[in-house]
């Protein structure tokens, strides 16, 4: 069995956090084991606990427009999220939920080892970013998360429900289409 194989089946049977109680499905994640490019949302949804894949129903879709802007698809890229079960109603997923889950996500980065990641929305880059990270002034700016380039974007949730965001968002993809350009070596 591969170190990708025993990590998901482990992770499949988790009962950390009491997220476990009303999730249909954990959802572990989904993409290329090779990929040098990561996104990164903060939770399951409806939809996602019910098919156990990250970013499917309307937001997925948009996320999938977003990526083919920029010369990418799901085959070449990985998605996963900050917690692997679903919070109810949707609500944000609580500090101890994020702790106790986020060895998930670490043991995955190490595994993947990306060049960039991206951060879909606040959650996501308040985990891997700083604390105190404000998406609407900082959103398409650029960090460091190991050896990794890191930045954030808008979640597309927030892009549904404020389409207002979307020319900022589409100058943040372009950019990090420039960064992949410039850093990935089998990306492109
Ligand atoms: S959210 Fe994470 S820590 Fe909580 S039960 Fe699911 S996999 Fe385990």
């Amino acid at each position: 069995m591969s170190e990708w194989e025993a990590l998901e089946n482990e992770c499949r049977s988790c009962r950390n956090c009491s997220l476990h109680i009303e999730r249909t499905n954990v959802v572990f994640g989904i993409g290329s084991r090779e990929a040098e490019v990561v996104f990164i949302g903060e939770g399951p949804g409806r939809q996602e606990d019910l098919l156990g894949e990250p970013f499917v129903g309307r937001a997925g879709k948009l996320l999938d427009d977003m990526l083919s802007l920029i010369n990418l698809d799901r085959k070449r890229i990985y998605i996963a999220n900050i917690v692997k079960c679903r919070p109810p109603n949707n609500r944000d997923p609580l500090p101890e939920e994020q702790n106790n889950c986020f060895h998930w996500l670490d043991r995955q980065l190490t595994l993947l080892s990306p060049r960039i990641i991206i951060c879909l929305g606040r959650i996501s880059a308040m985990r891997l970013i700083k604390q105190d990270f404000r998406i609407t002034k900082e959103h398409g700016l650029w960090f460091k998360y190991g050896e990794s380039d890191i930045t954030a974007i808008y979640h597309p949730s927030a892009l549904l429900r404020d389409p207002g965001k979307r020319p900022e968002t589409f100058v943040d993809l372009k950019a990090i289409q420039k960064r992949i350009k410039d850093t990935c070596v089998r990306t492109y």
